[in-house]
């Protein structure tokens, strides 16, 4: 197992469900410990570069249009494969194909209000991380 960082994302609908406790609750329990975190509504135009691979997708105007509509909790996580395990608590997109248990399952309602982001590879997680977040904000 090797210590990776990666973006967590807590969504405009968690967010409005007042249960970013509940979610933090869950990476911590994972060991996933919070080393940068930034509140923020994300104007239209970061929700499109930050959602740029998803540009050709039938759903990237609605997942944009949704990302900035209201506040967002932007975190980076660090632990032992930090990556994999985020993906494992979020559980599947599709909260409906989720396992009991995970985020998704417990508290999102549909595959376009999913309640969390998560990098899906190391690559990605580099990246994401530096759209958000300057070296020196990490901590820990
Ligand atoms: P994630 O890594 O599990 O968040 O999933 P993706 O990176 O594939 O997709 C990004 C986000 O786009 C997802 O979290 C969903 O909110 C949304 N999304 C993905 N697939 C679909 C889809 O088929 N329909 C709709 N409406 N939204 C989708």
């Amino acid at each position: 197992m090797s210590t990776e960082r990666t973006l967590s994302i807590i969504k405009p609908d968690a967010m409005a469900k007042h249960i970013i406790g509940d979610i933090i609750n869950r990476f911590e329990k994972n060991n996933l410990h919070v080393v940068a975190a930034r509140m923020m509504h994300l104007s239209q135009s970061e929700a499109e570069q930050f959602y740029l691979v998803h540009h050709a997708r039938p759903f990237y105007a609605d997942l944009v249009s949704f990302m900035s509509s209201g506040p967002v909790l932007v975190m980076v996580l660090e632990g032992d494969d930090a990556i994999a395990k985020n993906r494992q608590i979020m559980g599947a997109t599709n909260p409906k194909e989720a396992l009991p248990g995970t985020i998704r399952a417990d508290l999102a309602e549909s595959i376009d209000h999913n309640a969390v982001h998560g990098s899906d590879a190391a690559e990605t997680a580099r990246h994401e991380i530096a759209f958000f977040f300057k070296p020196e904000e990490l901590v820990g």
